[in-house]
């Protein structure tokens, strides 16, 4: 979706605040992976989550993965983002589905479970970021802000929601709001009071609000400037190419067995469903790739 993720910080400086309108997102992860409701309600705001936390990284090298295990019947759900929010994602059990809450919403945290909630930064430096916290709810919002809280100690509060109707999205969208350390505790209380108007956040997307107009519900009372705007969407990064590098981690002895078997090996990409098809000679010409290239990083 063009313009679909909204940037902008307050004037003072403290805070800086970020509005993503995700329904083609979560229409594309659910015509990619057929999830039942809870289990796409789960997906959906781990991908927003993952788009608006991808945002905030600052090269176009950059990557950053949000991976969720509980104990729940979903298991785990992986999302990967780049640095202007575009994102894939999986879910390990897409059939797992609970009812409805007493309050009609999506029961997100039980499907979810009791468990953790990583993240891991690719920055280009040797060793990636990685920090991890214990869920709080398994509703996804609150454990995004307790994790940004806990683990990078920055003061952080997080709206997502996923609205569902005949097995499609008709309204998703996530609000994702940071403050700086030296931000003044009043701001942060103000904050936290506005994304509590948010808690409908679905619905005021499937009425048609647009991001601007929620970016105003989030900052109410403070003053700032929109950033600027970028296009977020659910994309795949797989070629044939990575598939037959990551098919190295098997053994050799694997592979031969495998290929002696079959005469070929079929792969799917675990984000978007595509098939790739293996030959010796693919095999053959990814080892070579990764040589060449271990080869060059070793001269630098
Ligand atoms: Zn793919």
């Amino acid at each position: 979706m063009k313009e679909s993720l909204l940037r902008a910080m307050t004037r003072d400086g403290s805070a800086r605040a970020f509005v993503l309108n995700g329904t083609d997102i979560v229409n594309d992860a659910i015509a990619f992976h057929h999830p039942a409701p809870t289990a796409a309600a789960a997906l959906g705001r781990t991908l927003m989550a993952a788009s608006l936390m991808g945002c905030m990284l600052k090269d176009k090298e950059n990557a950053l993965t949000l991976r969720i295990d509980g104990d729940g019947p979903v298991k785990t759900i992986l999302a990967a983002s780049d640095y202007v929010g575009c994102v894939r994602g999986y879910v390990a059990n897409p059939d797992a589905d609970l009812p409805r809450k007493p309050n009609g919403k999506l029961d997100v945290g039980g499907v979810v479970g009791n468990g953790t909630l990583q993240v891991m930064k690719d920055l280009g430096l040797k060793k990636p970021y990685h920090g991890m916290i214990r869920l709080v709810s398994g509703e996804i919002a609150q454990d995004v802000a307790a994790y940004y809280v806990q683990s990078e100690q920055t003061p952080t509060v997080c709206a997502l929601g996923v609205l569902l109707e005949k097995g499609k999205c008709i309204g998703a969208g996530g609000v994702l709001i940071q403050l700086l350390p030296f931000a003044e505790e009043q701001t942060i209380a103000r904050l936290e009071g506005n994304v509590k108007n948010l808690t409908n956040l679905s619905s005021l997307i499937q009425q048609g609000m647009t991001n601007e107009q929620i970016m105003q519900i989030a900052l109410e009372g403070l003053e700032y400037d929109l950033f600027d705007t970028l296009d977020a969407e659910y994309r795949c990064t797989c070629s044939k190419e990575r598939m037959g590098e990551a098919l190295l981690t098997l053994s050799p002895g694997e592979l031969f067995k495998m290929l002696q078997e079959d005469g070929q090996i079929e792969t799917c990409c675990h984000f978007c469903d595509q098939k790739y098809i293996f030959y010796g000679e693919d095999i053959e010409a990814a080892r070579h790739r990764v040589a060449q290239r271990n080869e060059k990083n070793k001269k630098k």
